[in-house]
């Protein structure tokens, strides 16, 4: 809440724009951001988009595919959960993968795109432009009035609008803090945190009381310093954007020299008389939720809401100038007065984005429901038997990955033998690990030496998932 004393953004010089960040004055102090209410096409795109995130971020822990949630990180186990697939630490390279994957697409699709996803996807700027954002212009208006009620001394209108505001933003903090618990934990979990005494889980109570706070302090006061201190991918974006990256860019070969609008002059004379058609309103300033001014270039606080060129296309319509003062483009694409187009770049780098897309889908989908590993059994050598075979022992671990119990066996692939499970059938419970045993029986004339491999194959539900290959330790082959 800022106080009557604080210092506010009204019309900011920017001029020493690079040496300062523009909601901090020259001791250091906040100067808070009064953003107006943005409209336009992208903005109602945007909270269409957000409407179905929305939906997804909430929904997501109760949302189940085959039993299991849609998304589950749970750390502490060790247990993650995606589209419904369960991943144990045995799947940690594709988790590696994917890490590897998502990292160069953030670069290739920085590179090319610029900051998308901080404008549209990220769960911060959707959260506080499109729900915390709105329900502020709800109760205190648009920004001007919010200023003049943060200016205005105490009063009983200003202390319930403040209070019902802050009640509101703590009371959706801990919904925020509840649902990130159960992408933590899970639905059930949650569900039993709430519903049982709150003294059996004081370790997830802590952890709610914890998340809610911080989230309140997120979105209450700290807001787009959360984008230009704490985030790292805005940071990063300064040594991926290059000349050819697309980005939310002022047009300054059409709109300088700017010069207030004259309401006689037609936009050809205008132009004749060699005046920009930047009209110096102000008013892409005014909607940045950041606090900056994109005239001035491609700024690290620049989260590419697309505010700004919501704003300014309302100024060109109003005035009938063609509108894209302020658009997506390239630093070469202005300079060289071009509209966006599909470079080879653009081409290349979506190309490499879909082949990591579709190999790690391919790594998720052709992964097995049910992993099984065998070792010989330490110290234990082969076994003479009754039918003039030998056998070897082995220990045996599945990893049942799936939330309902599978049927496994083993069948021998080659040399020709038999491989028995112990305590076949077997079923392997659901989301567990069973360890137990398996002989390997061979006839003397499948062995090639001392050691023998042997290909063993894994069936899950009847169908094979895996092979596994091992060494069978036979007698010294004595030589002719
Ligand atoms: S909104 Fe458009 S016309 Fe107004 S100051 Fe910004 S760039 Fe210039
Ligand atoms: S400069 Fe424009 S796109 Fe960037 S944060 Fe401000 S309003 Fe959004």
């Amino acid at each position: 809440m800022t106080t009557a004393t604080q210092p506010v953004l009204h019309q900011p010089d920017f001029k020493d724009f690079r040496d300062h960040i523009p909601t901090a004055d020259q001791k250091g102090r906040r100067l808070w951001v009064f953003a107006k209410r943005p409209n336009g096409a992208f903005y109602r795109g945007r909270t269409w988009l957000s409407v179905l995130l929305l939906a997804l971020l909430f929904g997501g822990p109760f949302i189940r595919i085959g039993g299991n949630p849609l998304l589950m990180l749970n750390v502490l186990e060790r247990k993650f959960v995606i589209f419904g697939q369960i991943f144990w630490p045995q799947d940690l390279f594709i988790l590696a993968i994917a890490m590897i994957t998502g990292l160069v697409m953030i670069v290739l699709f920085t590179a090319t795109y610029g900051r998308v996803w901080c404008g549209w996807l990220c769960p911060q700027t959707v959260l506080m432009e499109m729900v915390f954002r709105k329900i502020e212009y709800a109760i205190e208006g648009d920004a001007h009035q919010q200023r003049q009620l943060d200016s205005a001394p105490w009063s009983a209108a200003k202390l319930s609008k403040k209070a019902l505001k802050h009640a509101i933003f703590f009371a959706l903090s801990f919904l925020i803090g509840n649902v990130l618990l159960s992408y933590i934990i899970g639905s059930h979990g949650l569900i039993a945190l709430v519903t049982d005494n709150p003294l059996n889980h004081l370790s997830g109570l802590g952890a709610m009381i914890l998340f809610t706070l911080v989230f309140y302090g997120i979105f209450a006061r700290f807001r787009e310093q959360a984008c230009t201190f704490v985030c790292p991918y805005g940071r990063f974006q300064s040594v991926l954007l290059d000349p050819n990256s697309i980005v939310v860019a002022y047009d300054h070969r059409r709109g300088d020299p700017r010069q207030k609008a004259d309401r006689n002059q037609t936009h050809t004379e205008r132009r004749a008389a060699g005046i920009g058609d930047c009209i110096n309103c102000g008013l892409c300033v005014s909607v940045c939720p950041t606090g900056i001014d994109i005239r001035n270039g491609t700024q690290m606080e620049c989260v590419h809401c697309t505010a700004c060129i919501d704003a300014c296309d309302s100024v060109m319509s109003r005035l009938s100038f063609p509108k894209g003062l302020i658009r997506y483009a390239s630093e070469n694409g202005i300079n060289r007065g071009e509209r966006l187009k599909l470079t080879p770049r653009i081409v290349v780098y979506t190309a490499i984005l879909f082949v990591l897309g579709g190999l790690l889908t391919y790594l998720l989908v052709s992964r097995s429901d049910v992993e099984a590993s065998l070792l010989r059994a330490p110290g234990a050598l082969y076994q003479p038997m009754p039918n003039g075979n030998l056998s070897n022992l082995y220990l045996l671990k599945f990893v049942n990955k799936t939330s309902r119990e599978v049927p496994v066996e083993l069948r021998i692939e080659s040399p020709p033998g038999s491989v028995t499970v112990i305590g076949s059938p077997l079923a392997v419970k659901s989301e567990a690990l069973t360890e137990t045993a398996a002989v390997v029986e061979l006839p003397p004339a499948s062995l090639t030496g001392k050691d023998t491999r042997v290909r063993i194959g894994v069936y899950a539900d009847g169908k094979r998932v895996q092979t596994i290959k091992t060494n069978f330790i036979g007698p010294e082959q004595s030589t002719p």
